[in-house]
């Protein structure tokens, strides 16, 4: 795959994607719970959830998204969701006076996330839409066993050793 950064990281998964469809919604959801099996039901719900927005957002905007990443970080315990795809224009938050489901999937993501935002890479032509879903104390303790921690800004990590 060209374009896929970070993928070496602890913790890191990619998920290459073509386009996005119910099918491809279904295959997505199957991945990212199989990859997440540690975390607990909400915290999984909720990383599934903005997941699915970011999916459906890249669908309804973008150039049918080209791949999603997982990152989950254990200390503390917090998922970041990227999904990238071919269109430039960024998305924006939708108003509420808004008809229509448009926008909405971004108020949801804002919502669950403690921190999101957009990347443009006009040098790649594309965009990735990120999103930090924070876990609340709502699952159960990690392991000791290949902690890693976030680092500063959440965009890096580091083996807590
Ligand atoms: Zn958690």
């Amino acid at each position: 795959m060209t374009g896929i950064r970070h993928a070496g990281r602890p913790g890191t998964w990619v998920l290459p994607l073509h386009g996005t469809t119910a099918a491809t919604v279904r295959t997505m959801r199957r991945w990212v719970a199989q990859h997440l099996d540690t975390l607990g039901d909400e915290h999984r719900d909720d990383v599934l959830l903005v997941a699915t927005e970011l999916l459906a957002n890249a669908h309804d905007h973008g150039d049918g998204p080209r791949h999603l990443q997982l990152w989950h970080s254990l200390r503390p315990c917090t998922v970041r969701v990227e999904v990238a795809d071919r269109n430039l224009v960024q998305p924006t938050m939708g108003l509420s006076r808004l008809p229509g489901p448009r926008g909405r999937g971004l108020l949801l993501v804002d919502r669950l996330s403690v921190t999101w935002g957009v990347l443009p890479e006009p040098e790649s032509r594309r965009k990735t839409v990120w999103a930090q879903i924070p876990c609340l104390g709502r699952c159960p303790r990690p392991g000791r066993a290949g902690e890693w921690t976030t680092g500063g800004g959440g965009g890096s990590g580091a083996l807590a050793g």
